[in-house]
Order: structure tokens, then sequence, then C-alpha cells
């Protein structure tokens, strides 16, 4: 009887019907259930459309995920031909802000292949932080 294979919620791979852990990313399938929104957040920084990678950025950057610093700039550098997500990265990086984000941005400005990416991780670094006051300041999407 054909058996249709399981699709990692963490990486969005194929898996065998019987697996118990995901054969590309490692993630154990039970252990799902038990991830808190920020972690599926993250792992939605795996997902193979561009979308979604997308609204995971945007979600996380306004939560201010502290804990996305890393992954952030994992998939900026695992994705150096998408500038556009990778400028979404670096505003995101810059809104988590906190010393992960800083070192984050300064490895995105000193060795992301891409110029405008550099440009604009180092324009966030050099540019004076406010406290609370840089919440009035979050760009208007249009
Ligand atoms: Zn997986």
């Amino acid at each position: 009887m054909f058996r249709a294979p399981q699709i990692c919620p963490s990486c969005y791979s194929h898996a065998p019907p019987d697996a118990a852990t995901c054969p590309a990313c490692g993630m154990e399938f039970a252990r799902w259930a038990e991830l808190d929104y920020a972690d599926r957040l993250i792992a939605s920084l795996r997902h193979p459309l561009s979308d979604v990678r997308m609204t995971a950025i945007a979600v996380l950057a306004l939560r201010r995920e502290s804990r996305a610093a890393t992954p952030l700039r994992d998939l900026a550098f695992a994705h150096p031909v998408d500038v556009v997500q990778d400028l979404s990265i670096v505003e995101a990086l810059a809104e988590i802000s906190g010393e992960v984000s800083v070192a984050a941005l300064t490895e995105l400005a000193r060795g992301h292949p891409a110029r405008a990416v550099r440009k604009a991780a180092l324009h966030q670094l050099e540019r004076p932080r406010g406290g609370a006051d840089d919440f009035d300041e979050l760009p208007i999407q249009e």
C-alpha cells in the first residue's frame, strides 16, 4: 500500500513515511510540538519559498527575537544573491538590536558578497541608537 512521504515541519524536505527524524535537517518530528512560536519562526527561515522566509523575517523583526539574530545572519550568507531578502535581514537585525545582532551586522558589513547589503549593514551600525523612540521610526510599508 502506498504511504505518502512526510514533510518535515522544520525545513519542508520530504522524509520517508516511517522516519522519526528528518534526513535533511535532523529535526526529531516528535520534538516539533514542543517548540515555541519563535522557534517555529526561526525554523521557517529554512523554508524553500522566499515569501515564507520573508514573512518569518518580518515577524521576527516585529517581535525583536534576539534568538533569531544568528539564524538571520546565517540565512543572509546562505542566499547571497537574494539581495532583497538580505536587506530585510539587515533591517530585522537593526530592529532586534543587542550584542548578537550587532555582531551579525558587523559580519554582514565586512563579508557579505553583495555591496548593497554590506553598505546597509554598515549604515545600521553607524546609525545612532535611540531607545524606545526607535519604535516610532519604523518605516511605513507602501
Ligand atoms: Zn527537515
